[in-house]
């Protein structure tokens, strides 16, 4: 580790947040947070149990009066000075999320600046918190509709994008007027430690934003699902744990926003600017190193331009410098575990033995960390592990279609529904696709959409409600309607 790096980690919390202090968890547990390039430990956290949560919870609901009649433009502007502290120490942040999580430093640059956004976006939010005042349409009352916080929430978030996924929760709830309790992944809990504390740097006061970690999810998220006390859970990650979670929510009936998992088609059709189509396909499956729930997962490409498409990305692609992500030049970084890899492994295994060619890459590479190959594969037949379950690695897949029924019918052949890619030249097929795809979120010309501004969120499996833009502060508020009777 360098002397930058270890200085770094130094400075990061390893505490619970709990009340606006730093406290020792009761469970007598640590967490070893480990680099994956390396194997190495970072650092060691306060492994966080049943009570501590029940703690966290209690400063959450004991804050939520107060910080609900806290003046919007108060909140907006605590989010406002976490915005600029966040691009002040920007460097910071971006070092941290690639030594817990492994992707190359450009991108947690990229990082930083897209959940920064998320600050100064809900900052600005937070005073437009609109209703409606208007007679009802018999004439014999006036109808008041009005937005309050919901209350408490619970917001888990996953190891993949590790500040992005908490300022896009955090910051919505805070501006709304919510509390919470965040617990991150037990992966890549460090990011969310250091913002919690740049959160109060800005004035967040005591018990708003409380931050549990832990080795043991389920134990300790069960009970604060199931306290009368709470009123919301937004989730991030996969969706088998989504599903559970739900389960759990509707016991009390609660408010939940799930943003599960995604297995996006990549469509490039035979009219497709394919300079542009290949540019895209590199952003859209190789960032954050193939990790993404909007990572494309199925190339589509038309029979007419597939070979001339897989011999160029096949061409980048071998090129691509693969190592430790603070290191100069490195496109792909390690996998954030062996699990990972094992699971890239298993389903390239599988497509090739239905018939796929490797172009490129294909398996893991030997030497400590968790690093897979950077691999293309064409001819995957129908029926492939590969096209059904998200790789979550760098493997670009590509299979054929004849015509554009063909194409919408392999597109949508999923239960997920999160963004598709479709690039065409053709204005109209474009449109006709826009309507075709059931998806949440469309790229029509790019790889990549992602954007504070923008609603972001899936449909089918990929999970209810939306985060960012207009719509993810209505994740944390309710509707109130009120009829107020004639004057007589
Ligand atoms: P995951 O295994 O579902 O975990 C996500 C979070 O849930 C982690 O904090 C995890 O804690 C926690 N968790 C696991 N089991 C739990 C339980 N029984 N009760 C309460 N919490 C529990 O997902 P992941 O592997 O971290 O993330 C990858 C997945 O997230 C992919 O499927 C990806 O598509 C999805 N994702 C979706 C979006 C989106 O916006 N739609 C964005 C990013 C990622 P531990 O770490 O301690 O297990």
């Amino acid at each position: 580790m360098t002397v930058t790096e270890t200085a770094l980690l130094e400075g990061v919390p390893d505490r619970l947040f709990i009340g606006g202090e730093w406290v020792e968890s009761t469970s007598g547990r640590a967490i070893e947070v480990r680099d994956p390039a390396t194997g190495l430990v970072l650092k060691t956290v306060a492994d966080a149990s049943v009570a501590d949560g029940a703690r966290a919870l209690d400063a959450a609901v004991a804050a939520a009066p107060s910080w609900a009649a806290t003046p919007a433009r108060e909140r907006g502007e605590i989010l406002r000075r976490a915005f600029d502290l966040l691009q002040e120490r920007r460097e910071e942040f971006a070092l941290l999320m690639t030594l817990e999580m492994g992707k190359p430093l450009a991108e947690s640059r990229g990082e930083v600046t897209y959940g920064g956004e998320f600050l100064r976006w809900f900052g600005e939010e937070a005073v437009r918190i609109a209703g409606h005042y208007g007679p009802n349409p018999e004439g014999t009352g006036t109808m008041v509709v009005s937005h309050r916080p919901v209350g408490p929430c619970y917001l888990i978030t996953p190891w993949n994008f590790p500040l992005a996924m908490a300022t896009r929760k955090i910051a919505p709830a805070i501006a709304a007027g919510c509390t919470s309790v965040v617990k991150p992944a037990e992966l890549t809990p460090l990011t969310t430690l250091l913002f919690v504390q740049l959160l109060a740097d800005a004035g967040l006061p005591p018990g708003v934003v409380n931050v549990i970690t832990t080795s043991t999810a389920g134990d300790v998220s069960e009970p604060i699902i199931a306290d009368p006390r709470l009123r919301k859970l937004s989730f991030t990650g996969s969706t088998p744990v989504g599903v559970s979670l739900l389960r759990q929510a509707a016991g009390g009936v609660l408010r939940t926003s799930m943003e599960l998992g995604g297995n996006a088609p990549f469509v490039v059709f035979d009219d497709a600017d394919l300079d542009k189509a290949v540019e895209g396909a590199l952003l859209a499956k190789f960032r954050n190193v193939g990790e993404a729930c909007t990572a494309a997962n199925r190339f589509i490409v038309h029979e007419s331009v597939a070979e001339e498409f897989a011999e160029r990305v096949t061409a980048a692609v071998s090129e691509f410098v693969v190592g430790r992500g603070t290191d100069d030049g490195v496109r792909i970084g390690p996998l954030i575990n062996d699990e990972a890899v094992a699971k890239a492994g298993a389903l390239v295994d599988d497509a090739v033995a239905r018939g796929a060619t490797v172009r490129t890459g294909g398996a893991a590479l030997e030497g400590d960390g968790t690093f897979f190959a950077p691999t293309v594969l064409t001819g995957v037949a129908r029926g492939s592990d590969i096209l059904r379950e998200e790789i979550f690695g760098p493997v670009l897949a590509i299979s054929t279609f004849a015509d554009e029924a063909e194409a919408v019918a392999m597109a949508n052949d999923t239960q997920y529904g999160l963004v598709s890619y479709v690039f065409t030249r053709d204005l109209a097929r474009g449109q006709r696709m826009i309507d075709a795809l059931d998806t949440g979120m469309m790229g029509l010309g790019v790889g990549v959409i992602s954007n504070a501004a923008a609603p972001f969120g899936g449909v089918k499996q990929s999970g209810i409600g939306r985060e960012g833009g207009a719509l993810g502060i209505h994740e944390y508020l309710e509707t109130k309607y009120t009829l107020i009777a004639p004057a007589s």
